[in-house]
């Protein structure tokens, strides 16, 4: 077990830190000491372990990439991610044989459920690949989000692969919302048109994410679910979060779950829905007409850590035990550096162990301005 421990030391990062000009402030982390300090007290054979607050591993979020071809004004606003940006360099890059051999050892460990992510994903050359590959893991829920405008092309190999489900990003109904969200010129056309291609992949049931941003897109909320209803997908909509440094993130500008609930419920009567296994993220509601039901996921407004079992790998191989965290565990110096499986998994589980992660809880106004990881890079 101390050998893992001292294998799995944090080597100082490849890159270099940009140098971001006036207001822009870091976007991945600089050289940081592994919280390892403690080692692990899992021991081999051992499965599931707990963290400090007593919740179990069961998610395990994969970024393939930390490219988009969109530039979301509350994600990566393209001030700060322009053509300049510097992206990581291929070699930095976890190999699908890397990201494979993680998930398994996660999965060993308890993993039920793995999303592929980025940066948009579907960027990332022969994904399929992977996906064929995290495919033969038993017992494993394999999804993937996107923001939709490459699933003509990609859905029916990714579903070939065994990719079980997607979920899309969609922000807005009418361009030129969509537009000045996503800051690429995309229209809602590709994104409905990803949509369907998915459907007819059987990728479904698809869920659809829409950000909400007071004053930019609310607008469109009831658009968005009359649009929705009666189609199978299921709409989510997502509070706008503080998530990394550079997305100028307002509470002014989050508008509560219970609002959007009560704005849909006067037009289209809703009740509530259990959830559908403990800790789920999305508090459902169901159309009493039966058409169908969205999600609300309040990350602001009520926070859901007491159940968040999720853990993130970084593109360049980082574990990271929140979506705000400020630093991660290099895998990656472990993975390359010949560590059999055993090492591999007491180096996550000592990761998981120490987790003591609960930051929408503790969040006020003054913790937006802690400098935080990306989420293009970490994974949404
Ligand atoms: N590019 C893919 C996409 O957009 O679906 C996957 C990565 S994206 C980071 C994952 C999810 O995070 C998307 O549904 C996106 O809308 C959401 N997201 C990104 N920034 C956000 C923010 N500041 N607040 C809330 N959700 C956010
Ligand atoms: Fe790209 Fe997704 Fe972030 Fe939009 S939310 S910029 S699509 S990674
Ligand atoms: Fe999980 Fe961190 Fe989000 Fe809380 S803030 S739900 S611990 S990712």
């Amino acid at each position: 077990m101390r050998r893992a421990a001292a294998m799995f030391t944090m080597t100082a990062p490849a890159m270099t830190r940009a140098i971001l000009p006036m207001k822009v402030i870091p976007i991945r982390e600089a050289a940081t000491p592994l919280a390892l300090a403690a080692g692990s007290t899992h021991r081999s054979g051992e499965r599931a372990p707990l963290d400090q607050r007593g919740r179990s591993l069961r998610d395990l979020r994969i970024s393939v990439t930390d490219r988009c071809n969109f530039r979301c004004i509350y994600c990566m606003p393209r001030e700060v991610f322009g053509n300049d940006y510097p992206f990581l360099p291929r070699e930095e890059l976890l190999s699908f044989e890397e990201i494979t051999r993680v998930a398994r050892r996660a999965a060993a460990l308890g993993v039920r459920k793995i999303r592929i992510t980025g940066g948009e994903p579907l960027l990332r050359k022969d994904l399929e690949r992977l996906i064929a590959m995290l495919a033969e893991l038993d017992g494993v829920e394999l999804t993937l989000t996107t923001n939709g405008v490459l699933l003509p092309k990609l859905a029916r190999r990714l579903k070939e692969a065994g990719l079980h489900r997607v979920t899309v990003s969609l922000d807005a109904l009418d361009d030129e919302t969509f537009r000045r969200m996503n800051d690429a010129d995309f229209p809602v056309s590709r994104v409905l048109e990803g949509i369907a291609a998915a459907r007819d992949a059987g990728l479904g049931p698809i869920k659809v994410n829409m950000v909400v941003k007071r004053g930019t897109n609310d607008h469109g909320i009831e658009a968005m679910a009359s649009h929705f209803r009666h189609s199978g997908h299921i709409l989510r909509f997502i509070e706008f979060m503080d998530v990394g440094s550079s997305n100028g993130w307002k509470m002014d500008e989050v508008l509560p779950s219970r609002d959007v609930v009560a704005r849909i419920d006067r037009l289209f009567p809703l009740e509530p829905v259990e959830p559908n296994y403990q800790g789920e993220v999305a508090a459902r509601w169901r159309y009493r007409d039966g058409a169908g039901e969205i999600g609300v996921i309040s990350s602001v407004t009520q926070a859901f850590c007491s159940s968040c079992t999720r853990l993130r790998l970084s593109t360049e191989g980082k574990l990271y035990t929140c979506l705000f965290a400020q630093q991660g565990h290099d895998l990656r110096a472990l993975l390359r550096g010949g560590a059999d499986d055993d090492h591999i998994d007491a180096a996550i589980a000592a990761v998981w162990q120490q987790r003591d992660d609960r930051y929408s809880e503790i969040r006020t106004a003054a913790t937006p301005t802690a400098r935080k990881i990306e989420m293009s890079y970490i994974g949404g």
